[in-house]
């Protein structure tokens, strides 16, 4: 048998990275190597010389994640099974046709969601009898709460949305369906539910529906239902993108949890931009892990997880990040265009704790001499003016 080839000139070819350090630290890669990966991939390939120790992965691409394909739309998922770390929150990445349908269901599970692009009109019907219905675009929420049965369809033009699950083992192949109910209830029983002849019940899918093809609907008036008990007290909706975004020096942001989406007890969240050459200032989260989607651009984000640990990955559309519980990390935008991600937590608020904050509160004598630093530092702490996106209630820096 013919020995494989290794192409044993690549690394004369200057576009070609290779794991060596400007200081030497390293050797050339003569393969076997995924070279677009690696491109893709600079901080991996060459970590900063302060990455150290053993940090979990903590991150997964949707491309590298099995595809669903039904006639009317496709959606793939991110859960434990693929990155094991990620226990509070599962994402699904759903696109449906015009008039695709994601069919009537619920889950266990409450379900956030964002809408990348396109239209859709979500249904639900919460336990006191009170209905739901609206139309989705770019940039708008939704929040089932655990347990309410509710159904997307794609308007004309169809959509793509993400939908994020609080419970990171979470599948959305695993949901309690109306078909699959159906498909396994005796039609006699069927039959005496609804006090209708079992012949209603002959043309019934067998399995689980899961996405169906369907016609584009009607107008939303054309759909309402009006129920006795009216419609739901807190709505399922929020407009995130017409939120008037917090302008910070290097980004902008806009958080939702309970405070102004109040039914979203469960998930919050924070939409940002970091502009080319900006960075999401050094902090941690007080209260869960943070699971992230990437939106577009190129960043990286360095985790520092205690003990000499810290580790740096690339991220790029499409891609979900994981922060665990309270580990230090920041972000940079390594692009040339703005990199907006979400960055999403199993909580009812938005928290963060800023670097620059508490040593700015902290007594200055103290920072100094802990750090070795001077006021140099601790002044500036207190007219900070970095290209840093920072967030709000932290708005009492001096001007
Ligand atoms: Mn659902
Ligand atoms: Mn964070």
């Amino acid at each position: 048998m013919e020995k494989p080839k290794r192409n044993e000139n690549q690394s004369l070819n200057p576009e070609i990275p290779q794991p060596i350090r400007k200081n030497g630290e390293g050797f050339i890669d003569k393969g076997p190597r995924d070279v677009m990966r690696d491109m893709e991939n600079p901080d991996m390939l060459v970590p900063p010389i302060t990455d150290a120790g053993l940090v979990a992965n903590l991150r997964f691409s949707f491309s590298d994640t099995h595809m669903q394909l039904n006639y009317g739309g496709w959606s793939r998922e991110i859960t434990v099974r693929e990155l094991p770390i990620a226990k509070t929150l599962a994402g699904v990445n759903m696109s449906l046709t015009p008039g695709g349908v994601r069919e009537l269901h619920w889950h266990q599970q409450a379900e956030w969601s964002y809408m990348i692009w396109g239209r859709a009109r979500i249904s639900a019907v919460n336990q006191n009898g009170r209905n739901f219905l609206a139309d989705v675009g770019p940039g708008d929420l939704w929040y089932f709460p655990p347990g309410v049965p509710h159904s997307i369809q794609g308007l004309e033009g169809g959509c793509e949305f993400l939908l994020v699950f609080d419970d990171g083992s979470f599948s959305d192949l695993n949901t309690l369906s109306i078909s699959d109910w159906f498909a396994h209830t005796p039609k006699d029983v069927l039959s005496a539910n609804f006090g209708v002849p079992e012949s209603a019940f002959a043309s019934i899918p067998s399995q689980q529906v899961y996405i169906y093809q369907d016609t584009v609907p009607g107008s939303l008036a054309s759909q309402e239902v009006a129920s006795p008990q009216g419609t739901v007290p807190l709505s399922f909706k929020y407009e995130l993108l017409a939120q008037p975004p917090v302008k910070t020096s290097g980004g902008s942001v806009r958080i939702v949890d309970s405070t102004n989406f109040p039914i979203s007890k469960t998930v919050a969240a924070a939409l940002v931009e970091i502009e080319p050459g900006g960075m999401r200032e050094l902090h941690w989260h007080p209260n869960n892990d943070e699971w992230q989607y990437y939106l577009t651009g190129q960043g990286r984000m360095t985790v520092f997880a205690g003990n000499g640990a810290a580790r740096t990955f690339d991220y790029r559309a499409g891609d979900v990040g994981y922060v665990p519980f309270a580990f230090g990390h920041y972000i940079q935008n390594t692009g040339t265009e703005p990199l907006w991600f979400l960055e999403m937590f199993k909580a009812d608020r938005f928290e963060d704790v800023s670097l620059n904050q508490w040593m700015a509160l902290s007594p200055q004598q103290l920072v100094q001499s802990n750090l070795k630093v001077g006021p140099e530092l601790t002044d500036a702490l207190h007219k900070t003016k970095s290209p840093v996106v920072k967030y709000p209630p932290y708005t009492y820096y001096p001007k």
